[in-house]
């Protein structure tokens, strides 16, 4: 059922946006037509250029018949407009709005969500880097940590009665859920959304925790330095990565994005401020990924970053028969000298593994700039070297490849715009796309939000590499979602909520099912719990932006909460946040 994956509802969101984009297109046709010397509408200024001649034109019959043409020829776009707006609005009124929204939602996505999108994202690019180029941010960061102490002393005086939260909206996060404790918790306002320092001979930056993996490509990539984990999509911000999860393709090589940091700065339930890395403070440094916000308000993080190519070099090897995957899948993310792993599974049999390292030399035949807006969405293109069955080597820039699943949102996006890969939409109307997730949730109804919890499933489970394949085959049985993602990573053995079994590094694989599940008769509650079962006893991890189904018991049964638990005391965090999975949980979230 297409529409169980839609998000629009235009009660709260559309007469606004209907207004500035409609301004907006006022304006430039306005502006388009004068720059062409076109009369305009009747009650629009006329050109220069027109107005003596409509000026004689009164006492000059044999000029009207022109005059007349040139008029009906201005006005048939305008009069056809209006009847596709007349006839738009007649078919809303005979279907119902709802009915529109939930099974014809590109309309809504398309008119405006995509525009109002596009507005978002020119500002914040234009905002990073006008505070970049004045270099305020270090200057107003102490400020405004200063600022967030403030907060968190006077929630103190005032008799600590209810928990914190950070007080960023849920609709403006990616996770597809908004938690319920926003209402009810003192919401802390943490403004921090600036690059502060990049150190190129330590090779670090320090960053603000609403840093976006956009605006660290953006900048990083333009200096050639990267982050050596760089989650895919442009709006995760560095707080959520780190306090939730990130993983990339390279992760097989440097781990989860907790693992690339050096240090966190915190801001604690007392108000008091601390640094923390793995020789100083070290308990809190192990402690806090994962723990959503549950120990203290992150204010910095330090990140590694290494050089950047301009390139990367990527092979495309599509494989056939689930033990042919499991063994290419796991050799490749075995081998040091792949930067990037990456496989994409179409069927429980049939597979495209991507491998990639970083080159400042291309062959010009090969390059393939994927991100441009008129390309195929990225997981169709690969789908391509499994229907041709051959394999492929491309040389794709490294910012197009780093975020080559922002356009189509993973492949979220064809259940939004079912057409969105059809090359006309592309070329017409890509450079629009993606809508923001944050835009699509704000404007999503109860009676969408509802469709989508039973008839769609996001979830990222983390389990032992060795158990690859009887994972997909869970995976298969209880869900039946495909294309599922394969993202292979190292989990050091390191203090903390998520860890190994056993004393020694792991390799492990980040299983991604996004989409409609095609099993029969699926229902969320028990299919994804028999999910988690699964995963638990395989000692894996479910990524906690998710649905979780898990009880108390189970939850910590899945996480190492031995340290979390005693840092929580420590820090008198018990009367000042939730248990992080009181923070998490499905009854937690809607
Ligand atoms: C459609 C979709 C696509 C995704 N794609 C990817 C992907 O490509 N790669 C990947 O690694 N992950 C991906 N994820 C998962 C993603 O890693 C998590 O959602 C992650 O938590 C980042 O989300 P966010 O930046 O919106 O953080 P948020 O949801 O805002 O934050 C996550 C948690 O951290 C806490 N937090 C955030 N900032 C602070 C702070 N300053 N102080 C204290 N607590 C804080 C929040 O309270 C919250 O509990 C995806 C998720 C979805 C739904």
């Amino acid at each position: 059922m297409k529409s169980a994956g839609s998000w629009s509802d235009p009660r709260r969101g559309s007469p606004l946006v209907a207004a500035r984009v409609s301004a907006h297109r006022t304006s430039a046709t306005r502006a388009n037509r004068e720059a062409a010397g076109d009369p305009g509408l009747p009650g629009l200024p006329a050109t220069g250029a027109e107005r003596p001649r409509r000026g004689a034109g009164g006492g000059d019959r044999r000029r009207e018949p022109a005059a007349l043409t040139a008029r009906r020829r201005t006005m048939e776009p305008a009069v056809s407009l209006a009847v596709c707006a007349l006839l738009f609005l007649l078919w809303v009124r005979v279907k119902g709005l709802e009915f529109v929204l939930i099974h014809q939602r590109w309309v809504f996505v398309c008119l405006f969500l995509l525009p109002l999108s596009l507005i978002f994202d020119i500002y914040y690019y234009v905002r990073a880097w006008v505070v970049f180029k004045l270099s305020s941010a270090p200057r107003l960061h102490e400020q405004r940590v200063r600022d967030i102490q403030k907060q968190v002393r006077e929630w103190k005086e005032q008799g600590s009665k209810t928990f914190m939260c950070t007080g960023r909206p849920g609709w403006l996060t990616v996770s597809l859920r908004v938690g319920k404790y926003k209402k009810t918790h003192k919401n802390i306002m943490i403004n921090l959304m600036d690059i502060l320092e990049v150190d190129t001979k330590k090779q670090i930056v320090r960053v603000e925790p609403l840093v976006t993996m956009g605006q660290v490509t953006a900048l990083l990539t333009s200096i050639g330095w990267t982050l050596p984990v760089l989650p895919e999509l442009d709006d995760l911000t560095v707080g959520g990565l780190i306090m939730g999860t990130g993983i990339e393709s390279s992760s097989h090589k440097y781990g989860l994005f907790q693992h690339i940091c050096t240090a966190y700065e915190l801001v604690l339930a007392d108000g008091s401020f601390v640094r923390c890395t793995p020789s100083e403070n070290s308990d809190l440094f192990y402690a806090v990924p994962w723990s959503c916000g549950t120990l203290g308000f992150l204010v910095a993080a330090e990140i590694r970053i290494i050089p950047a190519k301009k390139y990367v070099k990527l092979r495309f090897e599509p494989v056939r028969g689930l033990e042919a995957i499991c063994a290419k899948f796991t050799h490749e993310s075995q081998r040091q000298e792949n930067h990037f792993v990456e496989g994409l599974l179409y069927s429980l049999d049939e597979a495209v593994i991507m491998t990639g390292v970083m080159t400042d030399e291309a062959e010009p035949s090969k390059l393939n700039s994927i991100g441009n807006y008129y390309k195929p969405w990225f997981f169709k293109h690969v789908e391509n070297y499994l229907k041709t069955n051959r394999e492929g080597l491309e040389y794709i820039p490294l910012r197009h490849y780093y975020h080559r699943h922002t356009r189509s949102i993973f492949w979220e996006l064809q259940d939004i715009i079912p057409f969105g890969n059809n090359p006309i939409f592309r070329y017409l109307f890509g450079w629009m796309v993606p809508p923001k997730i944050s835009l699509l949730k704000l404007t999503q109804g109860e009676t969408l939000r509802k469709l989508y919890e039973q008839h769609h499933v996001v979830q990222d489970m983390l389990v032992p590499m060795k158990c690859l394949q009887q994972a997909l085959h869970t995976f298969q049985n209880d869900i039946h979602v495909y294309p599922i993602w394969l993202c292979p990573f190292i989990l050091p053995s390191q203090p903390g909520l998520v860890h190994p079994k056993g004393n020694e590094a792991e390799l492990y694989i980040d299983i991604g099912a996004y989409g409609e599940p095609r099993v029969k008769h699926f229902e969320a509650r028990s299919c994804m719990r028999q999910l988690e079962k699964f995963v638990r006893s395989v000692h894996g991890f479910q990524m906690l932006y998710a649905d979780c189904y898990m009880n108390r018991e189970e939850f910590w049964e899945m996480f190492d909460g031995s340290l979390y638990h005693k840092l929580r005391e420590k820090l008198g965090c018990q009367d000042a946040f939730p248990e992080v999975y009181d923070k998490i949980c499905k009854a937690a979230r809607h």
